[in-house]
Formats: C-alpha cells, sequence, structure tokens
C-alpha cells in the first residue's frame, strides 16, 4: 500500500497499532494518505535508542551536526514545492503560503547548522587563587517535541534544528491533522545522515503517544507548541519526571490602532494580522484596540478589504484565505460568532460558505463593539475572528491590551514616537510590534511571550541553547 506512511523509530520505518487517514480540509473526497499511530511502547523503543545512540553521536563534534543541518536544509529547500503542497494539502493554507513556511523550514535549519558551530562558553577567575573556572553548555540529551498543525514545517524545523545543532537526540511528536509534512521532513533528516536513534518521528493522538513522552523518564526536556489546556497538562504530568519544559501556548493578541495611525497601513496590518492563514496563527491579531476619532472609518475601511478577501480552496490560484482546519475548529469558530452576537457584538462575516470542493470554508468575521470583558474578547479562537475594542485615547488602548490572561504578541499602528516608545515598553508580551502586522516574525531571533502563553525558555535564534542545553560550571586547580 503505497499511501501508507509508518514511524521512523532507530533508524527504521515501523508500523504503530493503527492506521489514521489524514484529508485534505480544502476537499473532503482528497485523501492525502494514512499515517502509523505509534503507541506508547513505540515511543520507549524510540527513547532507549536516542539514549544508546547519543554518545557516539556527540563524540563526533559540532561539524557533523552542522554538515548535517547543513544537508537537511538543501534538501528542504530543493523540495519546498512538494512539501508546501503536502502542507497546503493537509493543514489548507494557500500555496503561497505554505511555500514560503518551508522556505523559512529550510532558512532554520541552515541557521542552525551555523550555531552548531557557535556554542559558547565562559572563562571567569575564581575567588580562590590558583583555581580556574569555566562554563560550558553540554546537550540536555533526549528530547521531546510536540507541535501543533497550524505550522506543519516551520515549528518542527524551528525544534527539531536546534534540537540537533546542540547535540541532543530527538524524538517528534506531530500534530495528528498534519502528519505529511513531518513525515516528508522525517525522511530527509534520515535520508541525509542522521543515525540511527538520533531523530525518531511518532504519530499518533496526543493523549496516548504525547503523554508516553511526557511521562518517559529517559526524555529530559519537552519543547510544546498548541493549547493552553494541553500545555497545563504537561506541566502538571512533566512535574513527575521533573523535566524542562518549552510550553509555547495561545495568545489574545492586541493590535491598537490610534488616531494618528497611517490608515492604509493599519487596515493592512490588521487584515493581515486578523485574517491571513485563516487567523490560525498564535500571534494573530484578535483583538483590535481602535481609538474612537479614527474607530468608524477604520472599521469602514477593514470590512470593506475583508468582504472582499477571497476564501477557497488551498491549491486553487485566486484563492487568499483558505479552510478552516477541520471540523471541529470549524464548530467551535461558528460557536463564537454565535457567542459574539449574544455577547451583543454586531457581527459582519463569520458564516460557514459553500466552496467549488466540500471543505470547512468560513468567512473572515469581525466582532463590532465588543467589550474587553468578553469572552470572544478573553478567550482564544483560533480562527478568522477579530474583535474590535473602541477606546478613548492611549492610556486606555494600552490598559485594555495587557488585560488579557494572555502575553505572546502586541501591535501598534500609530505616527506618535512617544506612543511608540510607551507601548514597547508597556506591553507586557514577548514580542512587541510598531507598524507591523501582530503575526510575522524572523527565525533568529527569540520567540515566545509571558503570562498564559508561555513557559520556559525562549524558542529561536541563539536563545534557543537555553533550552536545549544545560550548563556546567567546572572547577579546577594545579596544574
Ligand atoms: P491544537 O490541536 O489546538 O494544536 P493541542 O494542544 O490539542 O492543540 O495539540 C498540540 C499537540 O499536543 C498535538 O501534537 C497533540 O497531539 C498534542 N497533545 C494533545 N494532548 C496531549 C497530552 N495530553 N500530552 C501530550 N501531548 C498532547
Amino acid at each position: 500500500m503505497t499511501d501508507v506512511h509508518l514511524n521512523l523509530i532507530d533508524g527504521t520505518w515501523v508500523p504503530g497499532d493503527h492506521l489514521t487517514e489524514n484529508r485534505n480540509p480544502s476537499d473532503l473526497s482528497d485523501l492525502i494518505g494514512r499515517y502509523a499511530a505509534a503507541t506508547a511502547a513505540d515511543v520507549d523503543r524510540a527513547a532507549r535508542a536516542a539514549a544508546a545512540a547519543l554518545p557516539a553521536w556527540q563524540a563526533k563534534g559540532p561539524l557533523a551536526r552542522a554538515e548535517l543541518l547543513d544537508r537537511i536544509a538543501r534538501r528542504v529547500d530543493a523540495e519546498a514545492e512538494v512539501i508546501g503542497r503536502m502542507l497546503a494539502r493537509e493543514e489548507g493554507k494557500i500555496l503561497p503560503e505554505a511555500i514560503a513556511e518551508v522556505r523559512r523550514a529550510a532558512q532554520i535549519f541552515r541557521f542552525y547548522g551555523g550555531e552548531a558551530l557557535r556554542i559558547a562558553g565562559e572563562a571567569l577567575a575564581s575567588v580562590r587563587p590558583g583555581v580556574d573556572v569555566t562554563i560550558t553548555r553540554e546537550p540536555l540529551g533526549v528530547v521531546g517535541l510536540i507541535t501543533p498543525w497550524n505550522f506543519p514545517a516551520a515549528i518542527p524545523a524551528w525544534k527539531v534544528a536546534p534540537a540537533l545543532a546542540y547535540g541532543n537526540a530527538v524524538i517528534l511528536k506531530p500534530a495528528e491533522l498534519v502528519p505529511g509534512t513531518a513525515h516528508h521532513l522525517a525522511r530527509i533528516i534520515h535520508e541525509e545522515g542522521c543515525p540511527p536513534g538520533i531523530f525518531n518521528l511518532v504519530m499518533g493522538p496526543g493523549s496516548v503517544v504525547g503523554r508516553a513522552m511526557v511521562d518517559h523518564p529517559l526524555i529530559a526536556g519537552l519543547s510544546f507548541t498548541g493549547s493552553v489546556p494541553t500545555g497545563r497538562a504537561i506541566a502538571l504530568a512533566g512535574a513527575a519526571t521533573m523535566k524542562k519544559l518549552q510550553l509555547e501556548m495561545g495568545g489574545k493578541n492586541p493590535m491598537v490602532v490610534l488616531d494618528d495611525a497611517d490608515l492604509d497601513l493599519a487596515v493592512a496590518a490588521c487584515l493581515n494580522g486578523a485574517f491571513f492563514s485563516t487567523g490560525q496563527r498564535c500571534t494573530a491579531s484578535s483583538r483590535l484596540i481602535v481609538q474612537a476619532g479614527v474607530h468608524d472609518a477604520f472599521v469602514a475601511r477593514l470590512t470593506e478589504a475583508m468582504l472582499a478577501l477571497r476564501v477557497g480552496p488551498a491549491l486553487a490560484e485566486d484563492s487568499q484565505i483558505g479552510p478552516v482546519v477541520s471540523a471541529m475548529q470549524l464548530r467551535g469558530n461558528l460557536d463564537y460568532v454565535d457567542l459574539a452576537r449574544a455577547e451583543g457584538c454586531t457581527v459582519i462575516g463569520g458564516e460557514a460558505l459553500n466552496g467549488p470542493t466540500e471543505g470547512y470554508f468560513q468567512r473572515p468575521a469581525l466582532f463590532l463593539g465588543a467589550q474587553n470583558d468578553m469572552r470572544v474578547a478573553r478567550e482564544e479562537i483560533f480562527g478568522p475572528c477579530a474583535a474590535v475594542i473602541k477606546v478613548a485615547d492611549f492610556d486606555e488602548a494600552l490598559s485594555v491590551a495587557n488585560d488579557t490572561p494572555f502575553g505572546l504578541s502586541a501591535g501598534i499602528c500609530t505616527a506618535s514616537l512617544k506612543h511608540a516608545r510607551a507601548f514597547r515598553q508597556g506591553a507586557r508580551v514577548g514580542m512587541v510590534m510598531v507598524n507591523l502586522p501582530t503575526a510575522g516574525v524572523d527565525f533568529h531571533v527569540p520567540f515566545g511571550g509571558t503570562k498564559g502563553s508561555s513557559l520556559g525558555p525562549r524558542e529561536q535564534g541563539r536563545h534557543a541553547a537555553e533550552f536545549f542545553t544545560t550548563m556546567k560550571t567546572a572547577y579546577s586547580f594545579g596544574g
């Protein structure tokens, strides 16, 4: 059966205990393939293989890792169109965005190929004469990586690449909805010569495979991106084996538009931030906080632009917004549209749409007249829906922006240096954007948030070393 895809454990492709269908959310008649769901015993085999393979791999030194990552980057780039098509088919991102995401994955592998050779330590004078003190970074060991469905190429890349660069062995579990892109990446990593056991792919349900990773005593660190409830469950369960944790969860990201903003720029930033990628980004702008003087003009312009967005199949050339990822997600989005009305908002758009094929299409939605204490302004929806909140001035805007359990990204559109500066300083988030969408980040600088959005060290850039390495302080006397 050519459409069956297996798990990679200890350098061998192995079946799990059942197969899961991967279907195209733009066209439910399109069966992409069947993917083997691993078991807890498979996770155990992968963890043992990883631990056993580590010493020989680490002995090869950083150049072997740098060269491997560079080869992977080249292959991902060379196959970007094929992988991008798979990504668009299984996740629903429009093809240009899907291919761009795969190219981003290649850039990330290339970046960490360089970082493998730049793992620096420190040497200090001791407080005791004759004693030398050095601080070095060592690999964490076997790391578990659990990824969500919304960036099937980029998120696995930004966890796998630093994990390998800093000398760890990896067990990757992609989200059940999008195993195809991760499987393709796994094949490349394997074929480019990653030693058996150093990279393992285990697919399947989070409640079984993910949970087995969280519980496994040989897995020293676990990096997760996903929802808040799952992150919380992992934090609690991970404590039992004293795992180092890196959790990236949700957002309810504010975008402030002040009266003095360049309106063209503000509308473009909000359109992109709120609705592109079908709003399925943890950095999406889901609260548009708009000053009273510009509110009506801004809403009129944004409404016009939003209703003009072409929603359609991910692979169709004229689509600007692809489908929602799954039936469950679409149902959740539509429930929030109903809730917005029930909470007193005027809703524009938001209805389910018929496409040329059977799929989960939804018109983007604006919830006008929202208050920041409404559920639609507090809970992450993870769909193409944005609440518009009117405020009197900058101080109120900043206070509303910060009044949220999340703290991932925040943006402001303004021509005022004073307000831009005050917002950069006052926003209680991990990433702040001035005259730019809340979504869309570079790959060589830290990514992550504060409050309920993140736990543990930042991802991406050289700061990823803080999670993927542990520090050793060495004292020596004599000689
Ligand atoms: P979403 O589906 O919205 O991306 P989830 O938090 O449900 O968010 O899933 C993110 C990842 O976490 C997926 O790979 C999923 O399979 C995995 N996962 C779900 N539940 C658990 C769990 N209890 N333990 C470990 N991983 C889990």
